[in-house]
């Protein structure tokens, strides 16, 4: 138990002084800068050419998803995603030692070209998402936690990274183990994540844009914006599931677009009664009370 506890604080003091770093020596290997980088550049894509003209460019809710954007993207996702998988690389390396193995990588996955186990990392972790995200809307006690992303009501690129804090500890969880199975570690995360930064933003921001026939490779904003709709088919638990990539749900047959509307009407069943502000949302699925 000491040993968990020691790697846990040790592991947020050490992101502690390297968050210092960050903020303080800017630098290509640098997720503060690579977020507000993107986000003005998204964000200026949405001011110039928007696809809903008459949302305004502090649209409602604007401040408060950039704060989620801060919050989640700092505090919780890499602290959250350090700490965790510290600890789960540590004692899934001593479980299977005890069996006497020191490597469990099926195939030599670091002998491959860089490219290579980038893109397959990108990927597998995609698909491994689109799974977990399909979880969090069919299963009823993860979909309290997942409906602070969906009460956005004017889609734009920081609603993004609205979501409850719970969610980057399951999704990070879930999503390592396979990950860490096949050999790939925590340092080999920063480009795919800010690749995938990129693109969820244009997911949600105010710009009408679908690749053409790359759409069925690549999520688009248009693609999302269903996700988000308030109507959906009946009998079904959601539609477009996908992150970065829009291929799984095409796959798998939960892809819906049956038009391209911008303005559709976003949200859930009583999502008026939805709480408005930060803490409330975040301690909305603990509470008794539902919307
Ligand atoms: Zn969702
Ligand atoms: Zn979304």
């Amino acid at each position: 138990m000491e040993y968990i506890w020691q790697t846990i604080s040790g592991s947020y003091s050490g992101y502690f002084n390297y968050l210092k770093n960050e903020i303080l020596f800017p630098s290509w290997h640098n997720y503060f800068y690579w977020l507000i980088a993107l986000s003005f550049f998204v964000w200026l894509l949405e001011i110039l050419f928007p696809w809903r003209k008459q949302q305004a460019i502090f649209r409602q809710d604007f401040w408060l998803d950039g704060f989620y954007m801060f919050f989640n993207f700092f505090l919780f996702s890499l602290i959250g995603f350090n700490a965790i998988s510290n600890v789960g690389v540590n004692l899934f390396n001593r479980f299977l030692l005890l069996f006497g193995m020191n490597n469990v990588v099926a195939f030599q996955i670091n002998q491959w070209p860089v490219w290579s186990q980038y893109l397959l990392m990108f990927v597998l972790a995609d698909f491994i998402q689109w799974n977990i995200h399909r979880l969090l809307h069919k299963n009823k006690y993860l979909w309290e936690f997942h409906k602070v992303h969906h009460s956005v009501k004017q889609m734009g690129f920081a609603a993004h990274l609205r979501f409850h804090w719970m969610e980057s500890v399951i999704y990070k969880t879930i999503q390592y183990v396979p990950l860490a199975m096949i050999g790939f570690g925590i340092q080999d995360f920063f480009i795919i994540h800010i690749i995938a930064v990129a693109i969820g933003h244009l997911n949600h921001a105010n710009i009408k844009l679908t690749y053409g026939p790359f759409k069925y490779i690549f999520n688009n904003p248009v693609m999302h914006l269903w996700h988000h709709a308030y109507h959906i088919p009946e009998n079904r638990y959601g539609v477009n599931f996908g992150l970065s990539l829009s291929i799984w749900d095409y796959l798998f047959k939960t892809a819906y677009i049956p038009n391209e509307n911008g303005y559709l009407p976003l949200g859930f069943n009583n999502n008026e009664k939805f709480p408005k502000t930060f803490i409330k949302q975040e301690l909305y699925p603990f509470s008794k009370v539902k919307a």
